[in-house]
């Protein structure tokens, strides 16, 4: 391990992608030339089964600015990233899918807003070419279900395609939840954040590695961390079902002793199940509070983050 620092690190996450490595390679090294011969390239093999390990092990062979590491099963995009991250030492570092879906052409652009003055610069995808309509339509909707769901600003339209300023690495490395979504985790962070807008590449081979149920999983770790909004509803739906549960018996209450038209017990019968279901439904609403509060505690975050001070 060496101590000099760098300038540029650049993450990238591989399953499954061993025909693109060698051209995945040189894009990048051309894209990383171009800002600073002070930069290093993280490859994360996250338990591939195909030749990626071998091919990277080439790859690091024929260039010392280029490392791999790689993990002994497929523990996951965010997981593998998250590595990449641990073992950065760039003063600035690109997350960058190793799937050319994100073109390395444009990482001096992000770099160029980052010597603006911004920690953070995420690309955000103008298009999504050659992508099915249902991953479109699915992506589409979660983001807009989430931002709206969320107290914090998750960008649209963004994967993890983006350049953070090692200040903003620290900080993820405070978070030591097992549930990584970094693009929530970066937005919660804060810092100067910014975009730069791009047309996203369809994948030119292999095949995506995000499965239906990953997709899914995914989607559930963004919402369950960031949002208490799902545990929030089962108290509303207790009060609400409580409030008809009341009409009922009201109108139960009359059909017997007003109108005398009833079925013998059927008062008693719908009274009891009325009220059970609303006094359970508000009960688990409770203890969901509770367990939104937990949540939180469990996450164990910093409560803030310092940009700049003058107090020792
Ligand atoms: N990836 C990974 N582990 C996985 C799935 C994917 O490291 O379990 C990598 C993959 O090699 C790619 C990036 O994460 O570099 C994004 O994955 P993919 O292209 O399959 O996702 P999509 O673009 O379809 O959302
Ligand atoms: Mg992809």
């Amino acid at each position: 391990m060496k101590n000099t620092s760098v300038e540029l690190s650049i993450v990238i996450p591989i399953y499954n992608e061993s025909s693109i490595l060698l051209e995945l390679h040189r894009r990048l090294r051309a894209a990383a030339e171009q800002i600073t011969t002070n930069y290093e390239l993280i490859f994360v093999n996250d338990g591939s089964k195909d030749d990626s390990l071998n091919g990277l092990k080439e790859l690091a062979r024929s260039s010392d600015k280029t490392h791999f590491i790689s993990f002994s099963r497929n523990f996951g995009h965010q997981i593998a990233v998250s590595a990449g991250l641990d073992h950065a030492k760039g003063n600035a570092i690109v997350i960058i899918d190793g799937d050319l879906q994100d073109p390395p052409e444009l990482i001096p652009a992000l770099y160029k807003k980052y010597k603006e003055g911004y920690q953070v610069v995420y690309a955000k995808r103008k298009s999504r070419q050659g992508e099915s309509f249902f991953k479109k339509i699915t992506a589409k909707l979660f983001y807009r279900i989430l931002s709206k769901i969320t107290s914090i600003d998750i960008p649209l339209d963004t994967g993890d395609f983006r350049l953070i300023d090692k200040i903003v690495v620290k900080n993820l490395q405070k978070m030591p939840e097992r549930q990584k979504f970094l693009r929530g985790q970066i937005a919660w962070i804060g810092f100067q954040q910014t975009y730069v807008e791009f047309e996203r590449d369809e994948r030119k081979h292999g095949e995506t590695g995000y499965t239906i149920k990953k997709m899914v999983q995914f989607a559930l770790d963004g919402i369950t961390a960031f949002s208490d909004v799902p545990l929030r509803l089962v108290t509303w739906a207790g009060f609400t079902v409580s409030f008809f549960a009341f009409l009922i018996i009201i109108y139960a209450l009359i059909s017997k002793f007003v109108l005398n038209e009833v079925v013998t017990g059927w008062t008693s019968m719908i009274i009891s199940v009325m009220f059970i279901g609303g006094v359970q439904l508000v009960a688990i609403g409770i203890i969901g509070e509770y367990l939104s509060r937990i949540n939180n505690d469990v996450k164990n975050r910093p409560l803030y983050i310092i940009q700049e001070t003058d107090v020792e």
